[in-house]
């Protein structure tokens, strides 16, 4: 998922970066959400569907409520995301039966641990069944779990009648959530169909959770149709979401076909697992919680950058305020680079605390004729080194920051002049670098 959530940051940025948010902005934000969503393997007709939905809302500013265009297009692009992830998934946390199914190595016997740690953690006594009869050492492989958790497990050693195992563990076991790990096949077939009923019979499960592993795309639609058609599941559990760039196909895939995604596994430690909510999902992607704390951002920066950054305003002292900004925000200044501060080149932003010090005591040392007409002490060596003086810098780094300050100008210029352009230094400009955002 961490392709997903770089793709989407880079799509979110682009909506804040536009200099305004109008038909052609809207159809290249969709455009580029598109690319994105196709290259985490969802399902073409969706992202049509989706594109279609975004463009529509997005450009409908009835819909405003109080929010500016650009939170409102990012309101739209957040909330269309989150309805094609799915719903959000409420475990029941109370006694009851839990059965796992799905295909070799989707992730079954870990998700079994990873369900009885999650109950027991709600306060629940859990067990485990081991029903797995096929493969050579399930049993040990669960056992070892059951030990590393500290929960009870039940079973028959080298018993291949998963009806006696049952049986026996349904006789032995007194917890209030009991959860049976079952037998995989390397592909859904009658044997498997006919041992999962078997299983199912004997079990009575109130919960029939399939297991699918992200990596198989759109793929996971299918198979969960299959399955429920056979055996009715009432969920998905959708494992290996952190090492997979499939995982938005996979789970758009389930939604698509009305069968809910009830958890999503995200690690290989015993904690990684967690009921599915896709809101919550799409803002970790994003790197913020919700939609909430996203719009919140972005009304931060909307504050403390000012207005937009145009070429008309850009002075030494607005050049220098957007720097320093971008500087508070930390790395959140390079994800959102927000109002026109992705106009600003990638190194300046990326300049020390020490160096942006000294720009302020240069700017301050600068008379006012000075900070509107930088020209004045470009062309001035004399100016050049009274201000170096005030300031207690070099005069080499009053001429960098002169240098800093009229790129920028010629980049503000530039794209004045061509709009496209300007999408793509947009993009350039904030190239991933986001650290610390990984889902
Ligand atoms: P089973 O054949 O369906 O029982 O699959 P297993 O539970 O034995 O898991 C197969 C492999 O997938 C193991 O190496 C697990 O550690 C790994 N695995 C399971 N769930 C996750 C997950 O959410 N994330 C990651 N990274 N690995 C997982
Ligand atoms: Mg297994």
């Amino acid at each position: 998922m961490v392709d997903l959530g770089k793709g989407l940051r880079n799509v979110i940025s682009r909506i804040t970066g536009a200099p305004y948010i109008d038909e052609k902005t809207v159809k290249d934000i969709v455009k580029e959400l598109q690319r994105v969503l196709i290259s985490s393997d969802v399902n073409v007709r969706l992202v049509k569907e989706l594109s279609k939905r975004i463009q529509e809302k997005a450009l409908d500013t009835k819909q405003l409520k109080g929010l500016t265009v650009r939170e409102h297009v990012i309101k739209v692009v957040y909330d269309e995301l989150a309805e094609l992830l799915g719903e959000r998934y409420e475990p029941r946390l109370k006694k009851q039966r839990i059965m796992l199914l799905g295909l070799y190595g989707s992730g079954k016997t870990t998700t079994v641990a990873k369900l009885a740690y999650y109950f027991k953690k709600k306060g629940l006594s859990t067990a485990m069944i081991a029903c797995d009869v096929d493969r050579p050492a399930a049993y040990e492989q669960l056992e070892q779990l059951a030990k590393k958790i500290n929960v009870p497990m039940y079973g028959i050693k080298g018993e291949t009648d998963v009806e006696k195992i049952v049986k026996y563990a349904l006789e032995k076991a007194r917890e209030e959530v009991l959860i049976l790990d079952s037998a995989g096949r390397n592909a859904f077939d009658d044997a498997l169909i006919n041992e999962l009923r078997k299983i199912a019979d004997a079990f009575k499960p109130d919960e029939k959770y399939l297991v699918i592993s992200a990596d198989i795309g759109q793929s996971a639609g299918k198979q969960a149709e299959e399955f429920n058609k056979a055996i009715g599941i009432t969920g998905v559990i959708v494992t290996k979401i952190d090492g997979s760039a499939k995982g938005g196909g996979a789970l758009s895939a389930v939604a698509a076909t009305g069968v809910k995604v009830a958890f999503i596994g995200h690690g290989e430690r015993i904690e990684d697992i967690e009921p599915f909510d896709s809101r919550r999902f799409v803002g970790r992607l994003l790197g913020f919680p919700d939609l909430e704390a996203l719009i919140e951002k972005v009304k931060e920066v909307e504050k403390e950058v000012g207005p937009e950054l145009t070429e008309e305003k850009l002075t030494l002292k607005t050049f220098y305020q957007q720097l320093k900004a971008a500087k508070k925000m930390g790395p959140l200044g390079k994800v959102l680079s927000m109002m026109g501060l992705h106009d600003l080149p990638k190194d300046a932003i990326e300049e020390s605390e020490e160096k942006l010090k000294r720009y302020e005591a240069i700017i301050n040392s600068m008379t006012e004729e000075e900070r509107n007409d930088y020209v004045l002490v470009k062309k001035s060596r004399s100016r050049q080194e009274r201000i170096a003086r005030g300031a207690g810098v070099r005069v080499e780094e009053v001429r960098d920051l002169i240098k800093q300050f009229e790129r920028t100008k010629k980049m503000l210029e530039s794209v004045k002049k061509n709009r496209a352009l300007r999408g793509r230094l947009g993009r350039m400009l904030k190239g991933g670098n986001l650290e610390g955002f990984n889902i």
